[in-house]
């Protein structure tokens, strides 16, 4: 095993992905398949961070930075719908699913900067900056680990005029959450199964729509979400 956090978080993200794929039957399994790919992370967060750095200031209650694209895997979508199942009432799950998919179709061909001059936020982030899968929410936005919410604002505002500026981040939190959905994706892809990513409104509509598309996504077929 490496030494290199990342690397190592590499290894580990592979070898679990390889061995659960392999019996995942249904949501459930592909659940505790992404549950232990956010401990892998944490655990070599936990162990990678060097000691006395700040920590990373993004929390509930700041959506700074939602309005931006979110490339989702389809495991990460299934167990995002299977999140909002238990917590929406079934009635409003199909206008929900019908939403979200809407949304995704009309963010589908926009740039970050687009959707961010649109002021086009994530149909998940409510008005006081909470997400409503935030349980569930996407490695891509795991990885954002920006040190100051007001860097965050400024970059998104100068983003929407082409000319980002920096913002400070917990850059190993980024790296192994970026490095853990890349890895993720190659095991889906290696296996067969459809590895795209596709933004999370879209991801999560799909399967939120049609509760049988977990067996028909582990059979091989390509999801239908473009
Ligand atoms: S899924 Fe949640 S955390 Fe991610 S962009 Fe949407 S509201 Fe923000």
């Amino acid at each position: 095993m490496s030494s290199d956090p990342i690397a190592r978080c590499e290894e580990r993200v592979a070898s679990l992905a390889a061995s659960s794929l392999a019996r995942a039957r249904d949501e459930g399994d592909l659940a505790v398949l992404l549950g232990g790919v956010w401990t892998i992370v944490e655990e070599e967060l936990a162990a990678g961070r060097p000691a006395g750095s700040p920590a990373p200031a993004c929390g509930p209650g700041c959506a700074a930075c939602c309005t931006v694209n979110v490339g989702t895997l389809a495991i990460e979508g299934a167990v995002a719908a299977a999140l909002l199942r238990r917590d929406v009432p079934a009635i409003e799950l199909p206008t929900l699913a019908a939403t979200l998919r809407a949304f995704h179709d009309g963010v589908r061909w926009l740039e970050d900067r687009e959707r961010i001059a649109g002021r086009i936020a994530c149909p998940f982030a409510d008005a006081a900056g909470r997400c409503a899968i935030h349980a569930a929410r996407p490695l891509a936005c795991r990885s954002i680990s920006s040190l100051d919410p007001a860097e965050c604002r400024r970059a998104l505002r100068e983003l929407a005029d082409d000319e980002p500026g920096l913002v400070r981040m917990d850059w190993l939190q980024k790296a192994l959450n970026d490095a853990a959905r890349v890895t993720l994706s190659e095991a889906l892809a290696a296996r067969g199964l459809d590895g795209r990513f596709r933004d999370v409104s879209g991801m999560t509509a799909a399967f939120l729509g049609d509760p049988g598309l977990v067996t028909a996504f582990l059979a091989g077929r390509r999801l239908p979400v473009e």
